[in-house]
């Protein structure tokens, strides 16, 4: 059986006949405060919380705050693919991360590694499903607006999505894989996110859900000002990852894939996407009515996508540009370039193919159970 490293040495061996050079693709650092967090620097003392200022904060702020000052489990802030700028265009990624570690928390983990994940989880499937012109399949990826729109009101279409949970999710659940006794707290401008962490099947993975707000709130409250910090830095997602957070971003991420598996495959992914609630259960009555106009479909509760998500605190234009900009920066294209996501899959007790598809219930959700 053919394995998952393998399949990635085989996509770097093309990539340099091509005449790409991969070395920078091979250059692989270990995700430490995930996987390696013996090797992290620990903070002098209990977390200082005497510079707390007065102020008004929500209720999920105080119990994040709570857990931080408690001081007895390792925290880490999962961070949405959107965040690029949410908390001013001075501060970077690198600085966010910085800031995350400053409260207290172990480390900063970017959703975006986990959307890598997925949407390798997604394009394998549609390799193995997508076989003739009338077979489609519907992302199950990101959006718990979409997938309850179609398991709500649709369910006839269950059968076109695969079974796998959000980055969001997988991202929480790897962490507390690895580290049993951690907390999670997911990071967006999401409020459907915080009912999603709830839900019967997936609850347990995340702890806390904040909003980009809420987490701007934390920063002030603890007098924290990410602007002044010095980078951070330890990027490992790929574009394919980091561009979730904008309407088409799952579908490039996944034809991207599907067309570096197999370069020759005779049906290529074409793509419809929707954003927004109407445009999304207009898609949906389309597919139902057997008007396909294409075999791979992406819908977004928001218009413009996570961007334009309700708290975002950017213009969504403006989201999008810099998410786009940030997906360029990336030294890899897509997961299966990416020795992070080789590795994680890895550690997470996956080595074949087969076994990253049909064993994988870190990554797979029963969409049967009633919420
Ligand atoms: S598109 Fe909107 S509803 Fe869907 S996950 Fe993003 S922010 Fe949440």
């Amino acid at each position: 059986m053919r394995t998952v490293r393998e399949l990635h040495r085989d996509i770097l061996r093309r990539e340099a006949k091509k005449g790409r050079d991969i070395s920078e693709l091979q250059e692989a650092y270990q995700m430490d405060c995930l996987l390696h967090p013996e090797r992290r620097e620990k903070r002098d003392g209990p977390l200082d919380l005497s510079r707390k200022k007065e102020m008004d904060v929500s209720a999920d702020v105080e119990a994040v705050l709570a857990v931080l000052a408690e001081q007895k489990r390792d925290v880490y802030a999962l961070i949405a693919p959107a965040f690029m700028g949410q908390f001013g265009v001075p501060v970077t990624p690198g600085r966010v991360r910085a800031a995350f570690k400053e409260i207290g928390f172990q480390g900063m983990v970017e959703v975006a590694v986990f959307a890598d994940i997925l949407t390798l989880k997604e394009a394998l499937e549609f390799d193995r499903h997508v076989l003739n012109e009338t077979d489609f399949q519907l992302t199950s990826c990101c959006c718990p607006v979409w997938i309850s729109m179609i398991r709500d009101i649709y369910g006839e279409l269950m059968p076109h999505v695969p079974g796998a949970v959000s980055p969001m999710i997988a991202a929480g659940r790897a962490v507390k894989k690895l580290h049993p006794d951690a907390v999670t707290v997911f990071i967006g401008p999401c409020l459907a996110k915080k009912k999603e962490a709830k839900e019967p099947d997936i609850a347990g993975a995340v702890d806390h859900v904040l909003t980009f707000q809420e987490t701007k709130d934390l920063f002030e409250v603890t007098d924290i000002h990410p602007e002044k910090l010095g980078e951070d830095e330890k990027e490992h997602s790929s574009m394919a990852g980091r561009i979730y957070a904008r309407t088409g971003g799952v579908s490039e991420a996944v034809r991207k894939t599907v067309e570096q598996l197999h370069p020759d495959r005779e049906i290529v992914l074409h793509a419809q996407t929707a954003d927004g609630v109407k445009a999304c259960r207009q898609m949906i009555e389309d597919i139902k009515n057997g008007d396909r106009k294409a075999n791979f479909y992406e819908g977004m509760g928001c218009e413009g996508g996570c961007v334009g998500g309700p708290k975002s605190l950017l213009p969504k234009e403006i989201g999008r540009e810099l998410v786009n900009w940030y997906g360029t920066e990336a030294v890899y294209e897509t997961p299966l370039e990416n020795p992070y996501v080789i590795e994680l899959i890895e550690k997470l007790g996956f080595y074949t193919i087969e076994d990253f598809l049909e064993k994988s219930d870190i990554l797979t959700r029963n969409f049967s159970v009633k919420n």
